[in-house]
């Protein structure tokens, strides 16, 4: 599985490639954004990690080229952290995913894989843990095979964790995931609807990792 890392800074591209080396793919570094644009629209992989700020041609309009030229493959794209107008545009321009700079390489890991299994096709819209299975396509949960009915917001953080399984997602990021900007929620708000979900689905689906967030463990098969 090729991925193509897109970056100009040797010291990140050089983490990233031995990172996701390690972790079974082959990757391909392009060092500027032309030559980013030209690999990504003549050759195939599964994946790109994108950064925004990049010599010759930015990263949106890398992104924004390969779109318009038809070039599906799931993008990652790299901003600047505290940088909502960067990710907003990204996901304008055809993101699937971003990551804010500093990332943990395991949280671009994970993200990556996430996305992979999303763009896996048939399976991609059947996520499953345990006796909890979820349907994307048709928004239905089910546990054991019979239909557990939950409210929207319930149904957006369930698919959020199951998206994101065996790693720490923190209030903030599960807040900014499942609400809408209106929306202003509390920590205990965050809290009570985790622990409405845990009554519906059973047990210790969802764990709280005190003082951090929550982790979703779903075992390999
Ligand atoms: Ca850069």
């Amino acid at each position: 599985m090729r991925v193509l890392i897109v970056e100009d800074e040797p010291k990140i591209s050089d983490l990233i490639a031995a990172v996701l080396e390690g972790e079974g793919f082959i990757c391909e570094v392009a060092q500027d954004g032309e030559e980013g644009w030209f690999l990504g629209s003549t050759e195939t992989y599964v994946a790109a990690i994108l950064d925004i700020g990049l010599p010759k041609l930015d990263g949106l309009t890398v992104l924004k080229n390969w779109r318009n030229e038809r070039v599906n493959m799931p993008v990652i794209l790299l901003t600047a952290r505290s940088s909502w107008n960067e990710r907003v545009a990204g996901i304008d321009a055809g993101a699937d995913d971003y990551l804010g700079k500093p990332f943990q390489m395991e949280e671009l890991v994970a993200r990556l894989r996430a996305l992979l299994r999303r763009a896996g096709g048939q399976k991609s819209t059947l996520l499953e843990a345990g006796e909890v299975r979820l349907d994307l396509k048709r928004v239905q949960v089910t546990r054991a095979g019979r239909p557990i009915k939950l409210t929207p917001l319930e149904y957006r953080l369930l698919a959020y964790v199951m998206h994101n399984p065996n790693r720490v997602i923190s209030q903030s990021e599960l807040a900014e995931n499942i609400y809408s900007r209106d929306q202003e929620p509390d920590s205990n708000a965050l809290e009570v609807l985790v622990g409405r979900l845990r009554r519906k689905l059973g047990g210790d689906i969802i764990e709280t990792r005190r003082g951090f967030g929550y982790v979703f463990t779903r075992h390999e098969t």
